[in-house]
C-alpha cells in the first residue's frame, strides 16, 4: 500500500516515476490493490503535470497487458482499426469496416457508446434488432476470422484497468488529459492486436478539440506513443464544423450507411473522409503504394457490392438478420413524428453551432445525457442540409425524427438557433485539413 502512496506523491510532485512503479501501480489497478480514492489522485497528478513521452509509453503498455492481448497470427493479411475522436454524424466506421474486409484487411473493431452531443458506433448498431455489441472474446474472434470484420465492444477481459481508470477519471474531472487520452486509446488498441491504427482527430465546433492546435498536439501525442508501442499509425485533422453525414440518430445513420455502402446515395464529405481514412489504411499496410490504388480498392470495393455484402454477413454473425440490405425498412424502428424544419429566414447556410445542433439528439433521447441513459434507436435528424447550401419555405434544414410532437417542436427550435443563414453561399472548410505520421515513420 505505502509503494501506491509513494507513486503518487513522485507523479504530484513532478518526480520521474520509474518503469517499474508504473508497472506496479497498473497491476493493482487491474487485481483491485489500488483503490478507487489513489486511482483518482494519479490521475489528478498527471492531470497537473502531465507525463515524459517515456512515462506514457510504459504507461500505455502496462495498461494493454492489464488483461487479455488478441493474437491474430491465424490470419493471412494484416489486422488493422480505425479510432475517432468524435463527432456528430460521423457514421465512417460502419463503412469503413466492411470496405477494409472486402479489401483482404481485417478489422476487429473495438467501439464505444456516445455520450453528450456525439454519437457512438455502438449505439448505431444497437438499433439493428438482435445485433450483439458485446459477444465475447470468441465470438468476435471467429467473426473477424471468417468475415473479416467486427464492430463490437471492449470485452471485460480486455484492458480491465482502463475501465476502472476510465470510470474513476469520469467522476473527478480527470477526462481531459492528453497523457490519459492517449493511454487509453492506444492500450485498448494494443490489446487488440492490431498492427496498423488510422485516427480521425476531429477539430471545429462540434468537436472535443475545437482548436486546430489542440487536434494536432494530440494526434502527434496518438500517432508518437503508437509509434513507440509498434503500431504503425498516422492521424487525419478531419473537420467537424457542420454534422458530417445527411443524418445523425442511430437507426437513421444505419441506413445512410447501408445507402452508402450499396451506392444508393453517398454524402461527399462523408465519402472524403472514409475514403481517406481507408487509404491511409491501405498504404501503411503496403496493400497499396499509392493513393490512386488506394481510392480505386475503396470504390472497386463498393462497386461490386463487396463491401456491402461483408457488412450484412457481419451483422447476420453478430446475431442480426441475414437481410438488413434489401430489408432495412422492416427492421430498423421508425420515429412516430417526421417532419420538416424550415428556416426563419430564407438565405444560404453560412455555419452551423454543430455542438448545438448534435444536442438535439440528446433531446430527442437519442444520444445519452449520461451513461444511465436508455437511448430511443428511432429519433435522430436527417437530410441534414450542408453549409452553403440553399433554404426557404419550401427548402428544409433538415427532417426531425421524434417520439412525439412535443419533442419535435423543441428541437426544430433547437436546430434553427444552431444554424447561421446568409444572403450569399460561402465555402465550406475542407473536410479534411491535414495528416499527420510520426516523425521517423517509413
Ligand atoms: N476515448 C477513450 O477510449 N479514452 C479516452 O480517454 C478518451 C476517448
Amino acid at each position: 500500500m505505502q509503494n501506491f502512496k509513494d507513486i503518487i506523491a513522485k507523479q504530484r510532485d513532478g518526480y520521474e516515476v520509474a518503469d517499474w512503479e508504473i508497472a506496479d501501480f497498473v497491476k493493482g489497478i487491474a487485481s483491485g490493490n489500488v483503490s478507487n480514492s489513489q486511482i483518482a489522485a494519479y490521475t489528478m497528478a498527471i492531470y497537473l503535470r502531465g507525463m515524459t513521452g517515456g512515462e506514457l509509453v510504459i504507461l500505455t503498455k502496462a495498461m494493454r497487458d492489464s488483461g487479455v492481448v488478441f493474437d491474430w497470427s491465424n490470419l493471412d493479411g494484416p489486422v488493422v482499426d480505425k479510432h475517432s475522436t468524435g463527432g456528430v454524424g460521423d457514421l465512417t466506421s460502419l463503412i469503413l469496416a466492411p470496405t477494409l474486409a472486402a479489401c483482404g484487411v481485417y478489422v476487429p473493431m473495438l467501439s464505444g457508446r456516445g455520450l453528450g452531443h456525439t454519437g457512438g458506433t455502438l449505439d448505431k448498431l444497437q438499433a439493428i434488432p438482435g445485433y450483439q455489441t458485446e459477444p465475447g472474446v470468441d465470438v468476435l474472434k471467429k467473426v473477424v476470422t471468417e468475415i473479416g470484420c467486427a464492430i463490437v465492444g471492449q470485452s471485460d477481459e480486455l484492458n480491465p484497468a482502463d475501465r476502472r481508470i476510465y470510470a474513476v477519471r469520469d467522476e473527478v474531472s480527470t477526462i481531459e488529459s492528453d497523457a490519459l487520452i492517449v493511454s487509453s486509446i492506444i492500450s485498448k488498441k494494443l490489446a487488440a492486436g492490431i498492427s496498423n491504427l488510422v485516427l480521425d482527430v476531429k477539430t471545429g465546433n462540434g468537436a472535443f478539440m475545437t482548436s486546430y492546435t489542440a487536434a494536432k498536439k494530440l494526434a502527434v501525442k496518438l500517432t508518437g506513443v503508437a509509434q513507440a508501442c509498434g503500431i504503425k499509425s498516422s492521424a487525419c485533422i478531419t473537420d467537424m464544423n457542420q454534422p458530417l453525414a445527411y443524418s445523425a440518430g442511430n437507426g437513421l445513420e444505419v441506413k445512410e450507411a447501408i445507402e452508402f455502402l450499396t451506392n444508393t446515395r453517398q454524402n461527399t464529405r462523408l465519402k472524403e473522409v472514409t475514403i481517406r481514412l481507408v487509404s491511409e489504411l491501405l498504404i501503411h499496410t503496403g496493400v497499396c503504394s499509392n493513393i490512386i490504388c488506394a481510392e480505386d480498392k475503396f470504390n472497386e470495393a463498393i462497386d461490386s457490392g463487396r463491401a456491402a455484402e461483408k457488412f450484412e454477413k457481419m451483422v447476420s454473425a453478430l446475431g442480426g438478420p441475414s437481410d438488413i440490405l434489401t430489408k432495412q425498412g422492416d427492421y430498423l424502428p421508425k420515429a412516430a413524428v417526421i417532419k420538416a424544419v424550415y428556416p426563419k429566414e430564407k438565405g444560404y447556410i453560412h455555419a452551423v453551432d454543430t455542438k448545438k445542433f448534435g444536442r438535439s439528439l440528446v433531446m430527442l433521447g437519442g444520444s445519452r445525457k449520461n451513461m444511465l441513459s436508455e437511448l430511443d434507436y428511432s429519433v435522430g435528424i436527417s437530410e441534414i442540409t450542408p453549409i452553403s447550401s440553399e433554404v426557404d419555405e419550401t427548402r428544409p434544414l433538415a427532417i426531425v425524427h421524434a417520439k412525439n410532437e412535443d419533442d419535435y417542436h423543441a428541437v426544430a427550435n433547437q436546430i434553427r438557433e444552431s444554424v447561421t443563414i446568409a444572403a450569399m453561399p460561402v465555402s465550406p472548410s475542407q473536410p479534411i485539413i491535414d495528416t499527420i505520421k510520426p516523425a521517423n515513420q517509413a
